[in-house]
């Protein structure tokens, strides 16, 4: 078989055989980033357009009828696959209308390929279906746009593979008859122009997905990195280098600083075990988040300690403390006694001129140790004790 090869189809074999080796990129990838679901859906699409790609160049099966039904069910998987994929890769789920659509489209294309031969029809209906697929799943990971340059480019050359869809069979129509001679699947030879900027745009999508993915991967590795496990907050070195920076760039509004540390939390780890005293601090963590809101730099800086930088006056920063101390009092904990109250203790300052990490820190501390000291459950802010 090989032998009886033209050289156009071992060069047009050139698409295929850069599918197989991104789709092996992809199935790399997800073997090692966590088997995303996302990852093996572009590897099997990458994939299946090889094989239809590769059926379709080679003329296996040799009946052009079957040939094309068989290649299109192929391509049809392949696009489906992708557009799961994309779906997933940007939080939305792979929904069955998907795969539905895509068996209409490839009933359709094989009714009026084999059982009523219209290759115009068929044409349009294939090429219209695809596109309006395409554009649908587009409009879905919209959200994309809000994302960096990687999840624009995305989306925009998505919405622009869906357009050439039903750009393709207008064009067509549209070309001088030299451009049109029928090959020898009965399409034109225009198509040939048209199948190069298909593999062209597949080609940059895949490359985006690339970066995409190897920047999701960058990101777990360093969440990893810079996320406490426990509370979902930065950890000491990451709330440190932020709070370096925050330094550095000498804002000119007053931002403070809150050291919070829980009360006798060794006993109650001893009372109760480590795994409700891990409990605690986890809704610890949430208390934060929630009375800190969006603004606000929070880490867990050490076992049962957190900080809070919030660009506020020592006054507005008090508020929040309370807030904390109210929703901590207020709690209902699973396996707690109901009389068993858990406070904190906090020390807050404002950033002062001179103030470096360990500065700023440091006076944080001393206050929270004169918290400590005063009875704990309470707070107390330079000058002032309440
Ligand atoms: P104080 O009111 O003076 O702060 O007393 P304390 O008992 O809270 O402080 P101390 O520093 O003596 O003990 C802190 C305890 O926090 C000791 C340790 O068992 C507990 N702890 C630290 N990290 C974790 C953790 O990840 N999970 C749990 N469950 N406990 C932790
Ligand atoms: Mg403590
Ligand atoms: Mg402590």
């Amino acid at each position: 078989m090989i032998q009886n090869l033209s050289t156009t189809q071992v060069l047009t074999l050139g698409s295929p055989a850069i599918a197989i080796v991104i789709s092996g990129t992809f199935f790399c990838l997800w073997k090692f980033h966590d088997r995303r679901s996302y990852l093996i859906l572009l590897a099997s699409a990458f994939l299946l357009y090889a094989t239809g790609a590769a059926m379709q160049i080679l003329r296996w099966p040799a009946d052009p009828g079957l040939n094309n039904i068989v290649s299109t069910a192929a391509m049809l998987a392949s696009i489906t696959s992708l557009a799961a994929g994309l779906a997933v890769r940007y939080g939305r789920r792979a929904k069955r209308w998907l795969i539905l659509a895509m068996a209409g489209i490839w009933l359709v294309n094989s009714y009026f390929c084999y059982a009523s031969p219209e290759p115009a029809l068929r044409s349009y209906a294939l090429n219209f279906g695809i596109g309006l697929v395409l554009c649908a799943v587009a409009w879905r990971i919209r959200h994309a746009l809000r994302g960096n340059l990687i999840d624009r480019g995305i989306f925009w050359i998505l919405l622009l593979f869906g357009l050439s869809f039903f750009g393709r069979p207008l064009l067509t129509q549209a070309l001088p008859g030299y451009l049109l001679v029928p090959n020898w699947l009965g399409s034109q030879a225009f198509d040939l122009i048209l199948q190069v900027s298909l593999v062209l745009m597949g080609l940059v999508l895949a490359l985006l997905l690339f970066a995409a993915s190897v920047a999701d991967m960058f990101t777990r590795m360093r969440n990893d990195r810079d996320i406490d496990g426990l509370t979902g907050l930065w950890n000491r070195r990451a709330f440190d280098e932020r709070l370096e920076s925050l330094i550095a760039r000498a804002p000119r509004q007053p931002y403070t600083l809150l050291l919070i540390d829980i009360d006798h939390f060794k006993s109650f780890n001893d009372r109760y075990g480590h795994a409700v005293g891990d409990t605690v601090l986890r809704l610890m963590g949430r208390l934060i988040r929630d009375c800190a809101g969006d603004q606000a730099l929070t880490g867990r800086v050490g076992g049962e300690e957190f900080a809070v930088v919030v660009p506020a006056e020592p006054a507005e920063a008090h508020e929040l403390a309370l807030c904390l101390s109210r929703a901590l009092r207020d709690s209902k904990i699973p396996d707690i006694h109901e009389d068993h109250q858990i406070t904190a203790s906090t020390g807050l300052t404002m950033l002062q001129t001179g103030d470096t990490v360990s500065i700023w820190m440091r006076r944080a501390d001393i206050l929270l140790y004169q918290a400590k000291h005063g009875g704990r459950s309470r707070i107390v802010r330079q000058a002032s004790t309440t």
